[in-house]
C-alpha cells in the first residue's frame, strides 16, 4: 500500500471551547506533515453537534487546553454514546495527544478553583485538583525526557537518541496518577504537579500531557510517531514516513534546550 492511497481523519475535540493555548498548531503540524508525504489528512471538528459515529470514525485525535468554565461545558456534552465512542475508540489503540485541560477531563475528576468538581471519563488513572485562586499557577518552559514504554524506544530507535520534549506550560491544576503511566520525567518545569517528577501519562496510543508549546511543531518527532500509529492502526501495516526538512524547528528546539540550560544533553533530535 503506498502514502497516496492512505487517508487520516484527524479528530479535533471542541475546537471552540478547547483551543485557549494555541494547542491549534497540533493540528496544523499534524495535517501538513501528513499532507508533506501525499497522505490525505483531514481535520473534524468533534464539538457539540458532532454524534457518536463521528467519534467513532476517527483515526487520530487531538485535545487541546481549556479554561475551567469551558472545560464544564464539554464535560455536559461529553457523555453517553459520544464518551462511550471516544472510550472505545482510545482502548482499541487509536492515538491522541490531549494537551493539559484535556486530560484532566480523561481522568477520574478535575476540582477547579470555583465551583464543583468535573466528573472525567476515567480513561486515565489520574485525578486533577486545582488548590484555588490563591495558588500560584505553574507558568512557563518546560522539558522532560519521554519514558512511558513502548513510546520512549520507538521514538528513541526513531531518533537514535533519548527523546526529549519541549513545550511551554500554563496550568493552575494539578495532577496525581494513579496506576497510570506518566509520559515521563521532567528536566525542566513543574510537569503534572511540580512535586514528583512526572510529566502527563500514557495510555495504550494516548498521550496526556501538560505541554502546549504547541507541542508538536516543537517536537516533530512526536506528530510523526502520531501519524505512523495512525496508520498502522488503521491498514494493520507498519509505516515509515519519509524524512523532511525540520532544520527551523530544530534551531528552535537548540536555542530553547540552551536556554534551559541542557545543551550538554545534547538531543537536537
Ligand atoms: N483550566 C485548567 C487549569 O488551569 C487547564 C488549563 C489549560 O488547559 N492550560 O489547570
Amino acid at each position: 500500500m503506498n502514502f497516496e492511497s492512505m487517508k487520516l481523519k484527524i479528530g479535533w475535540l471542541y475546537p471552540t471551547l478547547m483551543s485557549t493555548y494555541g494547542d491549534r498548531g497540533n493540528v496544523i503540524c499534524l495535517q501538513h506533515r501528513a499532507w508533506e508525504r501525499k497522505i490525505e489528512a483531514y481535520v473534524t471538528h468533534l464539538d457539540q453537534n458532532a454524534s457518536a459515529d463521528e467519534f467513532q470514525s476517527v483515526d487520530l485525535f487531538v485535545g487541546g487546553g481549556a479554561q475551567d468554565r469551558q472545560q464544564e461545558i464539554v464535560m455536559r456534552d461529553l457523555r453517553g454514546e459520544k464518551a462511550h465512542a471516544l472510550r472505545q475508540q482510545i482502548e482499541a489503540g487509536t492515538p491522541g495527544v490531549f494537551t493539559c485541560g484535556s486530560p484532566q477531563l480523561l481522568g477520574h475528576y478535575y476540582e477547579p478553583a470555583f465551583g464543583q468538581r468535573i466528573e472525567g471519563l476515567g480513561l486515565f488513572d489520574l485525578v486533577s485538583e486545582h488548590p484555588g485562586a490563591e495558588a500560584p499557577r505553574c507558568i512557563g518552559n518546560v522539558a522532560f525526557k519521554v519514558s512511558a514504554f513502548p513510546i520512549a524506544e520507538e521514538l528513541k530507535a526513531m531518533l537514535g537518541t533519548t527523546p526529549i520534549v519541549i513545550g511551554f506550560e500554563n496550568h493552575g491544576g494539578r495532577t496525581y496518577l494513579g496506576e497510570a503511566e506518566c509520559f515521563g520525567r521532567v528536566m525542566r518545569g513543574y510537569g503534572n504537579n511540580g512535586e514528583d517528577g512526572k510529566e502527563g501519562a500514557f495510555y495504550r496510543h494516548a498521550i496526556a500531557t501538560y505541554s502546549h508549546g504547541p507541542l508538536l511543531p516543537k517536537n516533530p518527532f512526536l506528530a510523526d510517531w502520531l501519524i505512523q500509529t495512525a496508520l498502522r492502526q488503521k491498514y494493520q501495516t507498519s509505516v515509515s514516513l519519509a524524512q523532511l526538512d525540520d532544520s527551523l524547528a530544530m534551531s528552535a528546539r537548540e536555542a530553547m534546550l540552551k536556554r534551559l540550560g541542557l545543551t550538554t544533553v545534547g538531543n537536537t533530535p
